[in-house]
This record gives C-alpha cells, structure tokens and sequence, in this order.
C-alpha cells in the first residue's frame, strides 16, 4: 500500500507491541488474527478490525495475521458468508497469513483438551437446563448456587461426554462446564458452559459433531493452537479475559507461545445499525435489497455504493484505536469518501432532471466537440471531448422565469455560462396547458467559448450550468440514496413511557431510495465499466453499479458534494 507507514498514528496497542519487541517476548515473533464468524457479512464495524489486525502486520515486519472463521454455530453460518467475508478483506487490500483457518479444523484438539478437564476434575457435565442453570448464576453481588450434578464422577462424566458426541442426546438436555468458582466476583468463571448439543449438519464438518464449542472455550484455545501473540478484541470481551487465561493456565504447556489478549474500543456509528442479527433482518423482511444494498454499513454495501477501499482504510485510521466506546459521526465516513474521490473520480456531466434547452441562434444539425478536463485535482487525468449542438439539456431546477439576485442560475433576460462551453441568454419558454414549462429557449455568444482565448471568452457571469447534448446524450438511471435512517440512534431509543425498546425500524428513513428514470448523461460514460467513480458536475459522487450494461446504465450516489445532513441538526 503506498501510505507512509512512518505517519501511521501511534496508539496503546501499538506502543504495547514495540514495547514487547524491544523486551524480546515471544523471541520477535508477532502474529495477530482477525476472526469472523461467517454468520452474515461483514460491515463497518468490522473493518475497523480488519485495518487493525492487518494493518499491524503490513506496519512490523516479519508480522503476519491470519484469517480464522469462528465457525462454531451450525445454526446460522453459511458458505456464502466465509466466501463474502474473504472478497471483502482482499478487497479492503488485505492479505492472511496461508491458507484460510477455521475453528472446525481444531474441533478434535479440543475435544480432547474438554477429556483432559474432565479427567482432572475441572469439568463436568450438567443435566440440566439452560434456564435452571441461568437461575442458579446469582448476581455480581450475591454467589450463585451449585448445580447438582457438579461432583460427578470423572467416570461418569467421561460416558456423559461421549454421549452427547454422539449423539445420544437431544438438544438442550445437557452441557458441558468447566468447574471453576460459583462465587466468582466475575460471573464469566461461574462454572461457563464449554459445549452444547446441536444437531444441525456444519458447513464444514457435516454431521460429524452433534456438540459445539462455545466461544470463550474455542477461541482462547484456537489462538493458541495457531501461534497467536496478540490476540485483539472488543472491549465487551474484556470481562471475559479472565476465563481466557483460566484455560490457557490449565493447557498452554511452558515454552509454546502464549497469547495475550488485549482489548479497543468497538466501532458505533450514529444513524446506523450495525448488528448482524439487525442486519440479516433487513435483508431476509426485504426492507433492503440484500447484503450489498448500497444503504447497507455492510463493506459489500458500501462498494457497491461507491466507496473506495482506501477511503475506508483512511476512515478507519481517522477513528483510531483507543480504549473507550465512543459514537463516531456517519459524516466523517461520508467524508472519507468524498476526500478520496475529489482526488480520483473524473468529472463528467449528467443531468438527472432533464429540460429542454434549445439555442436559437445555433445552427441547426451542427455539432462542436469542445474539450473538457477530466479532473482538476489531478493533472495527469487529461481532458475528453463532449459533443456540443442546438439542443441541449440542463436540470429542471437550473431554470426560473424570473427570480431575485440569489439565484444564480438561467433566468429571462440573465445570462449563465455552460460549463466547458459558452455564455447563454434566456429568451423564452414554453409552457403546456397547465403551466409547465416544457422547454427553454435561449441565445449564446459565439465569441465566449470557454478556452477559445478571446476577450469574451474570459467574461466572468454570475453561475455556471452543467448540460448535455440532447442528440448525443444516453439515457441512464440513477439510484440517489440517503442514510437508511433518519434517527441517530436507531436501536438505542426506549418508548418514554413504557421504557421498552423502540423498534428499530421505525426509524427508517422514507427517503432512502429515490429511483430517477430518464436521466441524460454524456455520452463518453457509455465506455465505462461497472465500479467505476465519477463526480457528476454539481450534483455529487456516483458509481457505475454492477448490474450497469453499456444498453442499460445504471449509476449509484455515492454522497453529494457537501454533508447535506449538517443543516438539518
Ligand atoms: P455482531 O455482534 O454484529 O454479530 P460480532 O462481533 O459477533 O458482530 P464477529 O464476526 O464475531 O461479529 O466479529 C469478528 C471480529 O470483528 C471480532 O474480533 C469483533 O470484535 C470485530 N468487530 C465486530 N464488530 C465490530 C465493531 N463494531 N468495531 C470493531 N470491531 C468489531
Ligand atoms: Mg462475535
């Protein structure tokens, strides 16, 4: 990646590292994991992650991170979602270490290592039900009780276990524990759970297994079977890292590495929800139009709205990586965007609303090619030509039969020059029975065309209009697309009466989707392919969506030129 590491912003995380090469631990070696659970797809929140866990071993040499799939709940992950997951890490511009790691992989060696608790007398098997259990937890404050079956035999614990392996049992009727302290001050060490039984087949291991690992039991131990060094995560797991170092004191053996957890602070964006089950619930009522609709904070939405990977890898490192959970502003991803594609994103024009223009001092069947720059913020971007005639259109609300000095658009008897060409005088319109006007008509000064090096050329008027050639022009749809919701905190609200929580989708905002048909663009976009950015002159930031065909254009809204929402609050 072509940053200057040398600026990469120093944070707790990485002054602990440097700290920890300049020590020696672990002899230098560095390797750090991101790791999903391929129950949806991925979104923000986790991008934040992945420029993290990556970008640390892109920045310390010889480091490496591997990608594992927590893939321990049968019940709701996929193979769509491993697949998604890895598009969007390479596509982020992220590389793993090897091959794609998975949790499965490991199912036997923990396995055995819960027949290892068992034989020391550190694990058992509880008969009862998840909710007796709950029952007995206690609270932070008061112990919780004991089950009954806590002081089994280790032989009977043994058969037990084997049982649920196989199958013996149903759902829900037993778990595994680890015996550790019912009047733990932390309720994590309260006897947790280790395994479940589920009968559902694993998109990886079939119907091998009718029992699964929780997370706290396989992830400490995945990172230790992998080499991990610095295992990082969210600072809701930051009570449970005393159970991580409880399982790593009962197995890591003297002289293996072993990992060491550390916790940062989760990404939360305002105006949107970023749970996975909120985000699945979205796409399977149909509210949106799957994972990668553009409204999506999915990293697959996000593409497909026109986001560039290094406008999110420059976000992530906006928001840093600290300790405490804070609320980012949606504006500050929005302007990640649009920084990067001011610098990027060709200029062309387009006209979404589109009016007649007729010049009636042009002659009629002519046609001038008149150059036009590509991007003024980047000088090896070159310039296109665009067709230039006696009709032309321009947006609907560019035009006023009269207005007052603010208005600096085409009115009567005013003039306003067109981008890349002349200046022009409004003279008439024509209006239909109800009063609408249906088209323009107007006359330009021959001698002013832009870059013609005349005098006239240089005149300064009060407003510039983006047009386009009506003869030449392609037809084309936009999508304009606005936050999904219109509160900033859609899941956070509780009815001020009743204290329940507010349905989150009562936030959603009626105007996220605007679909324009008949739209005109110029005709050098028919050449473009699908993913590529543009900025529409005056109007904002648009992408060439991937069901786009050279017969059928079809462009996204990225974000406008400026933050519209500012004013609103
Ligand atoms: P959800 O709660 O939405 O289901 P999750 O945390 O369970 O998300 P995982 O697939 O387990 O999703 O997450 C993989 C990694 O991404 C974890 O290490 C997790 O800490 C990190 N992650 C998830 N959400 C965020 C977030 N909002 N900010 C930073 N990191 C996140
Ligand atoms: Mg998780």
């Amino acid at each position: 990646m072509e940053e200057n590491k040398s600026e990469k912003r120093m944070d707790f995380i990485r002054e602990k590292i440097t700290e920890e090469l300049k020590s020696d631990k672990n002899g230098g070696k560095l390797l750090f994991r991101f790791p999903p659970e391929p129950n949806g797809y991925l979104h923000i929140g986790h991008a934040k992650s992945i420029c993290l866990n990556f970008g640390l071993s892109q920045e310390f040499q010889g480091a490496g991170t591997n990608l594992r799939f927590d893939d321990t709940n049968p019940a709701k992950e996929d193979q769509e979602y491993v697949d998604a997951i890895k598009e969007d890490i390479q596509w982020l511009g992220f590389n793993w270490e090897g091959e794609p790691k998975f949790t499965s992989d490991y199912f036997e060696q923990l396995y055995a290592w819960a027949v290892q608790l068992i034989k020391e007398g550190k694990a058992y098997v509880d008969d009862q039900k998840a909710d007796e259990i709950a029952a007995q937890k206690g609270t932070p404050t008061t112990p919780g009780t004991e089950s009954p079956f806590r002081n089994r035999s280790v032989e009977e614990n043994l058969e037990l276990f084997e049982g649920m392996r196989e199958g013996k049992f149903d759902e829900g009727s037993r778990v595994l524990r680890a015996k550790i302290d019912m009047a733990n001050s932390n309720m994590h060490l309260r006897d947790p759970f280790l395994y479940r039984i589920i009968k559902k087949s694993h998109h990886k291991t079939g119907d091998k297994w009718s029992i699964y690992p929780m997370y706290d039991w396989a992830h400490g131990q995945s990172d230790y079977i992998e080499g991990i060094t610095n295992s990082l995560c969210t600072t809701e797991f930051e009570v449970h890292r005393p159970l991580y170092n409880w399982f790593l004191d009962q197995l890591a053996e003297k002289g293996k590495i072993r990992p060491e957890q550390t916790e940062f602070s989760r990404l939360n964006l305002n105006y949107t929800v970023m749970s996975k089950r909120k985000l699945l619930q979205l796409v399977e009522e149909g509210v949106v139009n799957g994972w990668d609709d553009p409204r999506m904070p999915t990293i697959s939405g996000l593409r497909r709205r026109g986001y560039t990977p290094k406008s999110i890898r420059n976000f992530a490192e906006k928001v840093g990586i600290t300790k405490r959970d804070n609320v980012i502003d949606v504006s500050l991803l929005e302007f990640a965007v649009r920084e990067d594609l001011n610098k990027t994103a060709p200029r062309v024009m387009a006209v979404l609303d589109p009016i007649k223009l007729v010049i009636d001092n042009y002659e009629e069947g002519k046609t001038e090619w008149l150059e036009a720059e590509n991007n003024p913020e980047d000088e090896n971007s070159g310039s296109r030509q665009v067709p230039f005639s006696k009709e032309l259109y321009i947006e609907r609300e560019d035009f006023k039969e009269s207005a007052n000095r603010k208005f600096f658009r085409l009115t009567l008897g005013k003039e306003v020059r067109l981008k890349n060409a002349y200046i022009i005088k409004g003279e008439s319109c024509v209006k239909d029975e109800d009063g609408n006007i249906t088209e323009i008509h107007c006359t330009y000064d021959p001698l002013s065309r832009s870059g013609s090096g005349t005098e006239e050329s240089q005149r300064k008027v009060k407003g510039t209009l983006h047009w386009v050639s009506a003869e030449h022009a392609v037809d084309a749809k936009v999508n304009l697309y606005d936050r999904l919701f219109s509160d900033e905190a859609p899941d956070a609200r509780k009815d001020p009466e009743t204290k329940e929580s507010i349905d989150f989708k009562t936030f959603l905002n009626p105007e996220s989707l605007q679909v324009l048909e008949g739209c005109k663009v110029e005709p050098s976009l028919k050449e473009n392919k699908a993913g590529d950015n543009f900025q529409f002159q005056r109007l904002g930031y648009f992408i060439l969506d991937k069901e786009s065909t050279s017969d059928n254009l079809i462009f996204n809204k990225t974000v406008g030129l400026k933050d519209s929402w500012a004013k609103k609050k």
